[in-house]
Protein backbone atom coordinates (compact mmCIF):
# COMPACT_ATOMS: atom_id res chain seq x y z
CA UNK A 1 0.00 0.00 0.00
CA UNK A 2 1.63 3.11 -0.97
CA UNK A 3 1.29 6.22 1.42
CA UNK A 4 -0.55 8.71 -0.07
CA UNK A 5 1.95 11.61 1.63
CA UNK A 6 5.23 10.22 0.95
CA UNK A 7 4.50 7.40 -1.38
CA UNK A 8 6.81 4.75 0.38
CA UNK A 9 5.25 1.86 0.63
CA UNK A 10 5.87 0.79 4.15
CA UNK A 11 2.85 0.87 6.15
CA UNK A 12 1.39 -0.73 9.12
CA UNK A 13 -2.51 -1.42 10.12
CA UNK A 14 -3.78 0.28 12.83
CA UNK A 15 -7.25 0.05 12.90
CA UNK A 16 -9.66 -2.45 10.53
CA UNK A 17 -13.05 -2.52 10.11
CA UNK A 18 -15.14 -5.05 8.18
CA UNK A 19 -17.96 -4.21 6.17
CA UNK A 20 -19.63 -7.36 5.45
CA UNK A 21 -22.80 -5.87 3.59
CA UNK A 22 -21.35 -4.00 1.07
CA UNK A 23 -18.14 -6.12 0.88
CA UNK A 24 -15.74 -3.29 1.64
CA UNK A 25 -13.21 -3.57 4.24
CA UNK A 26 -12.00 -0.38 5.92
CA UNK A 27 -8.08 -0.20 7.24
CA UNK A 28 -6.98 2.93 8.87
CA UNK A 29 -3.16 2.47 8.04
CA UNK A 30 -0.03 4.14 9.64
CA UNK A 31 3.23 4.90 7.40
CA UNK A 32 5.96 3.77 9.05
CA UNK A 33 8.37 6.13 7.19
CA UNK A 34 6.17 9.67 7.76
CA UNK A 35 3.91 8.61 10.78
CA UNK A 36 1.10 10.03 9.00
CA UNK A 37 -2.06 8.16 8.92
CA UNK A 38 -4.54 7.35 5.96
CA UNK A 39 -7.14 5.11 5.33
CA UNK A 40 -7.82 2.36 2.87
CA UNK A 41 -10.73 0.68 1.51
CA UNK A 42 -10.44 -2.79 0.20
CA UNK A 43 -13.42 -4.12 -2.22
CA UNK A 44 -13.59 -7.91 -3.17
CA UNK A 45 -13.34 -8.20 -6.34
CA UNK A 46 -15.42 -11.52 -7.46
CA UNK A 47 -14.48 -12.36 -11.21
CA UNK A 48 -17.55 -13.31 -13.49
CA UNK A 49 -16.35 -15.39 -16.17
CA UNK A 50 -18.29 -17.74 -18.50
CA UNK A 51 -16.58 -20.50 -19.33
CA UNK A 52 -17.60 -22.30 -23.40
CA UNK A 53 -17.44 -25.70 -22.93
CA UNK A 54 -16.62 -28.31 -25.55
CA UNK A 55 -19.72 -29.59 -25.18
CA UNK A 56 -21.38 -26.32 -26.40
CA UNK A 57 -22.80 -25.70 -22.74
CA UNK A 58 -21.56 -22.05 -21.14
CA UNK A 59 -20.91 -22.63 -16.94
CA UNK A 60 -19.57 -19.92 -14.66
CA UNK A 61 -15.87 -19.99 -14.60
CA UNK A 62 -15.15 -22.12 -10.90
CA UNK A 63 -11.74 -21.55 -10.13
CA UNK A 64 -12.18 -24.62 -7.22
CA UNK A 65 -13.29 -26.84 -9.82
CA UNK A 66 -10.38 -25.89 -11.43
CA UNK A 67 -8.02 -26.36 -8.91
CA UNK A 68 -9.05 -29.65 -7.75
CA UNK A 69 -9.01 -30.81 -11.71
CA UNK A 70 -5.09 -29.67 -11.73
CA UNK A 71 -4.33 -31.07 -8.33
CA UNK A 72 -5.81 -34.75 -9.27
CA UNK A 73 -4.41 -34.92 -12.11
CA UNK A 74 -0.35 -34.16 -10.73
CA UNK A 75 -0.99 -35.44 -7.80
CA UNK A 76 1.84 -37.55 -7.76
CA UNK A 77 4.33 -35.13 -8.61
CA UNK A 78 5.96 -32.47 -5.84
CA UNK A 79 4.13 -29.62 -6.81
CA UNK A 80 2.84 -27.60 -4.02
CA UNK A 81 -0.79 -26.19 -3.60
CA UNK A 82 0.85 -22.75 -3.35
CA UNK A 83 2.26 -23.31 -6.81
CA UNK A 84 -0.60 -24.41 -8.26
CA UNK A 85 -1.99 -21.20 -6.54
CA UNK A 86 0.16 -19.05 -8.21
CA UNK A 87 -0.81 -20.88 -11.22
CA UNK A 88 -4.32 -19.97 -11.16
CA UNK A 89 -3.73 -16.19 -9.54
CA UNK A 90 -1.67 -16.16 -12.52
CA UNK A 91 -5.03 -17.13 -14.99
CA UNK A 92 -7.68 -15.16 -13.43
CA UNK A 93 -6.02 -12.04 -14.11
CA UNK A 94 -5.12 -12.62 -17.35
CA UNK A 95 -8.73 -13.04 -18.14
CA UNK A 96 -9.69 -10.55 -15.41
CA UNK A 97 -8.05 -8.24 -17.85
CA UNK A 98 -9.75 -9.17 -21.18
CA UNK A 99 -12.55 -7.07 -22.61
CA UNK A 100 -14.28 -10.26 -22.97
CA UNK A 101 -16.12 -12.46 -20.13
CA UNK A 102 -16.21 -15.54 -21.82
CA UNK A 103 -13.65 -17.88 -22.53
CA UNK A 104 -13.36 -21.41 -24.53
CA UNK A 105 -12.69 -24.43 -21.69
CA UNK A 106 -9.97 -25.38 -24.19
CA UNK A 107 -8.40 -22.06 -24.04
CA UNK A 108 -8.37 -22.37 -20.07
CA UNK A 109 -6.83 -26.26 -20.38
CA UNK A 110 -4.07 -24.61 -23.09
CA UNK A 111 -3.07 -21.74 -20.48
CA UNK A 112 -2.78 -23.87 -17.46
CA UNK A 113 -0.57 -26.33 -20.01
CA UNK A 114 1.91 -23.38 -20.25
CA UNK A 115 2.24 -22.91 -16.93
CA UNK A 116 2.82 -26.26 -15.96
CA UNK A 117 5.67 -26.86 -18.82
CA UNK A 118 7.86 -24.26 -17.08
CA UNK A 119 7.04 -26.10 -13.65
CA UNK A 120 7.27 -29.85 -14.52
CA UNK A 121 7.20 -31.65 -17.70
CA UNK A 122 5.27 -34.63 -15.85
CA UNK A 123 3.01 -32.95 -14.56
CA UNK A 124 2.31 -31.16 -17.85
CA UNK A 125 1.83 -34.29 -19.62
CA UNK A 126 -0.10 -35.93 -16.59
CA UNK A 127 -2.79 -32.68 -17.12
CA UNK A 128 -2.56 -32.91 -20.77
CA UNK A 129 -3.53 -36.65 -20.84
CA UNK A 130 -6.73 -36.11 -18.89
CA UNK A 131 -7.55 -32.58 -20.39
CA UNK A 132 -6.44 -33.69 -24.00
CA UNK A 133 -8.22 -37.28 -23.47
CA UNK A 134 -5.16 -39.32 -24.47
CA UNK A 135 -6.15 -42.75 -24.94
CA UNK A 136 -2.80 -44.12 -26.75
CA UNK A 137 0.03 -44.58 -26.24
CA UNK A 138 0.69 -42.07 -29.55
CA UNK A 139 -1.35 -39.74 -27.55
CA UNK A 140 1.73 -39.73 -25.26
CA UNK A 141 4.27 -39.93 -27.91
CA UNK A 142 3.17 -36.99 -29.29
CA UNK A 143 3.17 -34.66 -26.21
CA UNK A 144 6.13 -35.50 -25.92
CA UNK A 145 7.47 -34.60 -29.09
CA UNK A 146 5.44 -31.25 -28.78
CA UNK A 147 7.48 -30.64 -25.27
CA UNK A 148 10.76 -31.57 -27.05
CA UNK A 149 10.22 -29.12 -30.56
CA UNK A 150 8.64 -26.03 -28.24
ZN1 LIG B 1 4.33 8.28 4.42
Amino acid sequence: MICPYCHRVVSKVVDKRDNNESGVTRRRRECLNCKKRFTTYERVETISLNVHKRSGKVEEFDREKLKKGIMKAVKKRDLTERQIDDLLDDIELKLLNRKTTIVKSTEIGQMVLTRLKKLDTIAYLLFASVYRDFNTIEDFEQAIKELKTK
